[in-house]
């Protein structure tokens, strides 16, 4: 999966191909679905929910530019695949997931593969999680319709949020911040779930 789908398609930061290498995606898919998990495609893990696709995961791991001091924020749990790819590479992640059963079992499976460093919060990552903050990078892995105030509060200077942000055809946005606001960067169209909660409730 790695060296076909991943590698031979741009991703050249060997640390995040390493870690691909490294953590089992089959641990993060239902039963029924492990024959298909070294696959590039993302995957149902019930609640209507995915984990996403092998490819999307190694770019965002890769945009945020990482390092072994870094701590790490990501919206959007799911089965924790993504969180684990991190956990290999930096120091601390926090992770929310706003659907209870996923919340649990993530934090079940990570626990279950050596990863149990992994602070996992059932809640809407809206706003973040001012507790841990601030982020040298933030990671969101559903489809913002806009950038939520608090994740860019919420890094540091020079830090970066990796973000799907759109309804339908998203763009992966990387938004820096910088000592006065922040920059952004478009990466490429991207089609994640849904950010659901108050995300959905602010003016656009
Ligand atoms: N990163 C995951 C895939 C995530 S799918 C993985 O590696 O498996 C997107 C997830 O974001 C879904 O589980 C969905 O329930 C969750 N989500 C949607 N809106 C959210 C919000 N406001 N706060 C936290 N999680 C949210």
């Amino acid at each position: 999966m790695v060296t076909h789908q991943i590698e031979a398609r741009g991703v050249a930061d060997e640390r995040v191909l390493a870690a691909m290498r490294k953590v089992p995606r089959h641990e993060f898919v239902p039963p029924s679905r492990r024959e298909s998990a070294y696959e590039d495609r993302p995957l149902p893990i019930g609640s209507s929910q995915t984990i996403s696709q092998p490819y999307v995961v190694a770019v965002m791991t890769e945009l945020a530019k990482v390092d072994a001091k870094s701590r790490v924020l990501e919206v959007g749990t799911g089965s924790g695949y993504q969180a684990a790819v991190l956990a290999e590479l930096v120091a601390e992640v926090y992770t929310i997931e706003i659907i209870e059963s996923l919340a649990t079992g993530a934090a079940r499976t990570l626990e279950h593969l050596g990863y149990g460093s992994v602070r996992v919060r059932h809640g809407d990552g809206y706003r973040g999680w001012p507790e841990a903050a601030p982020f040298d990078a933030i990671l969101v892995t559903a489809a913002a319709p806009i950038v939520p105030p608090a994740l860019l509060e919420q890094l540091v200077v020079g830090g970066r949020l990796v973000i799907p942000v759109g309804d339908g055809i998203q763009q992966l946005e990387v938004h820096t911040r910088t000592s006065t606001g922040s920059r952004v960067e478009r990466v490429f169209p991207v089609r994640f779930v849904p950010m659901t909660g108050e995300v959905r409730q602010s003016p656009r």
